[in-house]
């Protein structure tokens, strides 16, 4: 295949700089059509590979989307983890957190719908939130949340230790390509049902929003749950390299299907 997904990440220690990675790179590929076969064959590698999965039952995968607004978490769920089969994967979306989630510790509420082994895992927004909104909207005193890092670390060991490999996307799109589509949201009927006044309030803290991912990614990128950059502003691409980052995980889980029943082949299926 085409590309090193090392350029996609940094080795764990090193500091991220959000700057240094381009939300416009599209590699060597110039356009959509040259993209399309990599990405369906990525696709069907997908498919295969969560089938073993599935039915050996003894491991897990679970895949953290994180984003500012319009970045694409959705569109990565549907086209580049669409492949999936429906029937082995748990998708969880977190938002503003109700009274009862905050009466708790703030991963009582991921633990939950974290994947169990045999099943594929979908983060849509996470318990980065909670070093990310938090910490730029000041909705916890700097004590709290700055203790967080370590206990995200330690939570997500823990999956590992219990067999769920852990793979962690930051959509990295510029402010001109968000003006853009919050605009066409904005503008087009068709998704004016997306548009969301409170994105614009986020908006205007872009720069704390990136010193605060940069801390989160340079904090938690640990051997047992790295964070890839993905260039976002193409939606062809950034599917592309999350299809590629996913065959090569989920390769090196070493997946294999469960030994058949003894004998197999001595059963006979009887006449009916
Ligand atoms: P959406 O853009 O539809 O994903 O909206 C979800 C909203 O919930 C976003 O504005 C998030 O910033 C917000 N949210 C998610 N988790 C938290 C959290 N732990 N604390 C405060 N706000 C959160
Ligand atoms: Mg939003």
């Amino acid at each position: 295949m085409s590309f090193d997904i090392g350029h996609f990440t940094l080795p764990p220690g090193d500091d991220f700089k959000i700057e240094s990675f381009d939300p416009a790179d599209t590699g060597k590929y110039e356009g959509k059509k040259d993209a399309r076969k990599d990405t369906k064959e990525n696709l069907a590698r997908l498919q295969q590979l969560h089938e073993k999965l599935y039915a050996g039952g003894d491991q897990g995968l679970l895949i953290v989307l994180q984003a500012m607004d319009t970045a694409g978490k959705d569109g990565t769920i549907k086209h580049a983890l669409g492949a999936f089969n429906p029937q082995g994967v748990k998708v969880a979306s977190f938002g503003v957190p109700s009274e009862e989630e905050l009466s708790h510790d703030f991963l009582w509420r991921v633990h939950d719908p974290a994947p169990p082994r045999g099943f594929i895992g979908i983060f849509n927004r996470s318990h980065y939130e909670d070093v990310l909104v938090v910490r730029v909207k000041e909705l916890a005193p700097r004590g709290v949340w700055s203790a967080r890092y370590d206990h995200i670390n330690n939570f997500e060991r823990l999956l590992a230790d219990s067999g769920i490999t852990i793979v962690k996307f930051f959509l990295n799109i510029s402010p001109d390509e968000q003006a853009e589509r919050l605009r066409e949201r904005q503008q087009n009927p068709e998704k004016n049902w997306k548009f969301n006044p409170g994105d614009l309030e986020d908006r205007k803290l872009w720069p704390e929003f990136m010193r605060a991912y940069e801390d989160a990614l340079t904090r938690c990128n640990t051997p047992w749950a790295p964070w890839y950059v993905v260039p976002a502003n193409r939606k062809w691409y950034r599917n592309l390299v999350v299809t590629e980052i996913l065959v090569r995980t989920m390769e090196g889980m070493d997946l294999e299907f469960p030994d058949p029943p003894p004998n197999i082949g001595s059963y006979v299926i009887p006449d009916v």
